[in-house]
């Protein structure tokens, strides 16, 4: 477990970064932690390090948002990042999350874990953001 203390949206956004160049080819990521705690920031940052193209939308609204990568990196060809804030577990396997976690040339960013647990892979990596006071954000890498 690592623990991180951010003190902007832009330091968050780094640490985003820093997963992107770490992170191997066909991993879930989980980003729990309540509203305006930072997953979306930290994946912007995810998101541009990876060479995404912008713009990088919030999901919350279209529940996935797929970006094909200009250039693989580290074999990763595809990043998805979904929100399963407004879904039930069905509706979420019936959009295809199984097969985006299946993709062994996608990473998979997800906010919101909790909302459809059962479909969580054991492997998956956990990240929790807590907010603290004003800009600043603990979040912590687990395992
Ligand atoms: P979430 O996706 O967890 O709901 P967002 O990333 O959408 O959260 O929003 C986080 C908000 O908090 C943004 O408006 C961002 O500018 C602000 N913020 C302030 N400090 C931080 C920080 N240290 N890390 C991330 N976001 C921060
Ligand atoms: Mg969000």
């Amino acid at each position: 477990m690592q623990t991180f203390l951010t003190h902007s949206a832009e330091e968050t956004k780094r640490l985003g970064k820093k997963l992107a160049k770490e992170i191997r080819a066909g991993a879930l990521v989980c980003l729990e932690g309540d509203l305006g705690a930072g997953k979306t920031t930290f994946v912007q940052g995810f998101l541009e390090e990876m060479g995404a193209a912008r713009p990088y939308v919030s999901p919350t609204f279209v529940i996935m948002k797929q970006y094909d990568l200009p250039t693989q990196r580290n074999g990763i060809e595809r990043v998805y990042h979904a929100d399963a804030y407004r879904v039930e577990t069905k509706d979420f396997a019936n959009l295809g999350f199984v097969e985006w976690c299946a993709d062994k040339q996608g990473i998979v960013l997800l906010e919101w874990p909790e909302r459809v647990q059962d479909l969580i892979s054991c492997e998956a990596l956990f990240i929790n953001f807590v907010s603290k006071m004003d800009g600043e954000r603990e979040i912590i890498v687990e395992g």
